[in-house]
């Protein structure tokens, strides 16, 4: 017994020996300590462990109890468990890091370290240790933590807030990141109104932000306000503790904020806004976190910027494709305009020198013809001023086709064969034989040969007037032809002949020149040859007389080796699988194989590949539209030769085009002309009841008397479409009509629609009259025989297919 006390006596000693030891060391490192004896709970805190949260040494005597409730809530369960696993043996050691409040209320991060005495079984009996202040390594910790974490959300704000050109996602993804990524109450940001005089709110957080915006929720660029203050100098304002700082304005919609900080959005030295951030912790903005909120302003800042610029120019090209339309509806409109009167007066005169009205003295004759001659005068100054508003304004279209060039040079040569009969000149002409076709606009072709042999009859006083048509070279290789014009004329010296092909040049521009002209002629000619994808050019000498030179890409014509087997390939463009296979049922039996194509953007890739006999083309496919595809196909020199025909719904004007007529003419409308278009028609002589549709009382009875002047033709006159329509759906419908496109009530296109619904209608042919210039795919649309337009939605199946039956068997015959 006597041995043990000795034993415990010394073992007691011993550990009071080695705390003391611990104890100096430990209050000269300027640590707290404590000693607990579990048995009887009781501890020791020393005078440092006390001061060191602010008590003095007569303060905190109940213990452990005392310790236990000075931790931070969020770090006690940590503690507490880390002090049972080292008492029960299941952590080595005891070591943590806690917050323990300070007496002034505030945290400080204290380690707690220990070591327990324990007994034979190895139950712990007494447990000893240190307290250290860790607190400002802790902030410097954290604050780095933050810092990185702000960098990286900042960075990744950028990428996000930049990744967009619209204004709205910017200013919505500005302030929800921020708010979210740093972990703020609320966040808003403001634009400076174009005056200068307010911030305006863009976008704000949550409820309160949604209230706010909804009030405009507006501030002026003054320094009564944080936002205020902050767009007005440019720089960061930071509220650190709104309750001892007055520039911070109470709003009821966000009660908890103790710090507001405002950073703001510069683009070079211009503010044009700022991001306003609020926490419910004073303190809350350091100066890392406003160097870092700044970074992600400017680039916030650049992508408004960015988002502006784009804005602008996109109001641009908007407003440009308006220009660009009212241009075109101009030159339309004038040319309907100038062309309209012009048409009565030209037909009416002609009218009355031919004695359609009843005889006329020779004087009248001479007057009228003078009003003709004027008349005429006029409409060709008039198509060539508007020839050269349409080039200038990029709206010449050119409708090519396969052209026999001899034929255009016969016609020409006839109706110039006037020009010059009043002077000692001969009309010479050499033609290469056999020329292959060309690929050309022939209506334009002909205005060029009309206007360079015009020219030469009007400069020439005697002499020759000599037109050559072959290849280009002669015998060479090379896909061209060439026409040339030769006359005796004066010349043109080589300083004039810079100038010849500008618009409004005239070699002589003295006003007492002898012969008139506007100095238009040949500039439109060099358009015309220069869009075809020939050249134009002069050879004179002064007193020798000039010759003019075109020259034309020859027309080549693919090899169809697709009907090699008897089968006929129809390349199918169309986004309904429904309406290919549709195809594919009933064509396959008719000797066709239908190749699929859903991809339009493919059209004149795959078209090439196949070569296809005919194709059919939707126009209303998602994401592309049919018009296009068709302009691609027609402008490929590879494709342009393939009928196309177009099945699809449609609204716009074209559609007109392809419900089946037969022909179109251009107002003025010339009796040759007009009868012409109807002999075309009526070569078996079947045609006599015509009937007229035109909303214009005067063309009307202008047409009306042309054809019964021919005898032939027997004229039933309706004024406008209602009345047309009506005697068409009569039960005794004409023979042949002619239609005017552009009426007001029902015009042109409903009634070749409606036409084409009735089984007993679709085939009446129709001369179609417009005082508008058609576009080159309406006028392709004409010429091309293959082509027709359905309606979905109106036809049957079995008229959807036997009208593409008939389009086929068109087509066949134009490539036989
Ligand atoms: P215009 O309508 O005035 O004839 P053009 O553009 O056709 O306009 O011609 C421009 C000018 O070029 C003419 O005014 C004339 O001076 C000159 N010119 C054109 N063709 C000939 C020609 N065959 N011989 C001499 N001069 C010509």
């Amino acid at each position: 017994m006597a041995r043990d006390i000795t034993e415990r006596k010394k073992s007691e000693e011993e550990l009071r020996k080695s705390q003391e030891q611990y104890a100096l060391a430990a209050e000269g490192a300027n640590d707290g300590l404590w000693d607990w004896n579990i048995a009887n709970n009781e501890i020791y805190y020393s005078p440092r462990w006390k001061s060191m949260l602010g008590y003095e040494v007569h303060e905190l005597t109940k213990g452990f109890e005392d310790w236990e409730n000075l931790i931070h809530p969020d770090d006690h369960e940590r503690a507490i468990t880390a002090l049972n696993d080292y008492l029960s043996g299941k952590a080595e050691s005891y070591d943590v890091e806690i917050r323990l409040r300070h007496k002034d209320g505030m945290w400080r991060w204290i380690r707690d370290r220990g070591k327990a005495l324990r007994d034979a079984n190895g139950v712990a009996i007494r447990m000893a240790g240190s307290h250290s202040d860790v607190t400002e390594r802790k902030v410097a910790e954290e604050s780095i933590r933050r810092r990185n974490e702000y960098l990286a959300a900042s960075s990744e704000i950028g990428k996000i807030v930049t990744s967009t050109l619209d204004l709205n996602t910017i200013f919505a993804r500005t302030v929800n990141l921020i708010n979210e990524r740093f972990s703020f109450y609320h966040a808003s940001i403001f634009i400076v109104e174009e005056t200068g005089f307010n911030a305006l709110l863009r976008e704000s957080t949550g409820a309160a932000g949604a209230e706010m915006k909804r009030n405009k929720h507006s501030l002026p660029v003054n320094e009564k306000s944080i936002v205020g203050k902050v767009t007005l100098d440019g720089k960061a304002v930071v509220v650190n503790d709104v309750r001892v700082d007055s520039s911070h304005k109470y709003n009821p919609l966000l009660p908890d904020t103790l710090a507001e900080a405002a950073i703001p959005l510069r683009i070079g030295n211009r503010v044009i806004g700022a991001i306003d951030v609020q926490s419910k912790s004073a303190g809350a903005f350091s100066d890392d976190e406003i160097s870092v909120l700044q970074t992600v302003a400017d680039q916030v800042a650049v992508a408004i910027d960015n988002a502006r610029s784009f804005e602008l120019s996109q109001q641009a090209v908007m407003e440009m494709r308006e220009i660009d339309r009212l241009k075109s509806q101009f030159l339309a409109n004038m040319s309907h305009e100038l062309r309209t009167p012009l048409n009565s007066i030209i037909g009416f005169s002609r009218v009355i020198i031919k004695g359609i009205d009843g005889p006329v003295t020779e004087l009248q004759q001479q007057d009228l013809t003078a009003i003709y001659n004027s008349g005429q005068h006029l409409l060709g100054l008039i198509n060539d001023i508007l020839d050269l508003s349409k080039i200038e304004a990029g709206k010449m279209e050119l409708a090519f086709d396969e052209v026999n060039i001899v034929d255009i040079t016969a016609s020409v040569l006839s109706t110039m064969s006037g020009l010059i009969k009043d002077k000692p000149i001969q009309m010479k002409r050499v033609i290469e034989p056999n020329l292959p076709t060309v690929r050309a606009d022939a209506i334009r072709i002909r205005q060029v040969m009309i206007n360079l042999l015009s020219n030469a009859a009007k400069f020439t006083d005697e002499g020759d007037i000599l037109v050559e048509v072959g290849l280009q070279p002669q015998g060479s290789t090379r896909h061209e032809l060439r026409v040339s014009v030769t006359d005796t004329g004066p010349g043109i010296s080589k300083q004039d002949q810079t100038k010849l092909f500008q618009p409004l040049s005239q070699v002589d521009d003295s006003p007492t020149r002898k012969t008139g002209g506007t100095g238009l002629g040949l500039s439109i000619c060099q358009h015309i040859i220069n869009m075809h994808g020939g050249r134009i050019w002069i050879d004179s000498e002064v007193g020798r007389g000039s010759t003019f030179h075109f020259t034309l890409p020859l027309y080549r014509k693919e090899k169809d080796d697709d009907t090699a087997g008897g089968q006929k390939t129809i390349l199918t463009i169309d986004d309904d699988p429904q309406v290919i296979g549709l195809y594919e049922r009933y064509l396959q039996p008719q000797g066709y194989q239908v190749i699929p194509l859903s991809d339009p953007s493919l059209a004149v890739e795959r078209a090439k590949q196949i070569k296809p006999f005919a194709i059919t083309l939707d126009i209303m496919m998602p994401g592309i539209d049919g018009w296009q595809v068709l302009d691609k196909l027609k402008g490929d020199p590879d494709t342009r030769h393939i009928p196309v025909i177009v099945c699809s719904i449609i609204e716009e004007l074209e559609k007109g085009f392809n419900l089946g007529a037969t022909d179109y003419l251009v107002k003025p409308i010339l009796e040759d002309d007009l009868v012409n278009a109807l002999d075309r028609l009526n070569s078996d002589g079947s045609i006599r009841e015509v009937l007229v549709i035109d909303d214009d009382p005067d063309d009307l009875r202008l047409i009306g008397k042309l054809l019964t002047n021919d005898g032939r033709y027997k004229a039933t006159l309706a004024e406008g479409g209602r009345m047309g329509w009506d005697i068409i759906s009569s039960g005794n419908p004409p023979h042949a009509i002619i239609l005017d496109l552009f009426m007001e009530e029902m015009d042109g296109f409903r009634i070749l629609e409606n036409m084409q619904a009735n089984p007993k209608l679709r085939d009446i042919p129709v001369i179609v009259v417009s005082g508008m210039d058609l576009s080159a795919e309406q006028k392709n649309q004409l010429n091309e025989s293959g082509q027709r337009l359905l309606t979905k939605g109106s036809f049957s199946e079995t008229e959807l297919l036997t009208s593409i039956q008939r389009s086929l068997e068109k087509a066949q015959t134009k490539n036989v």
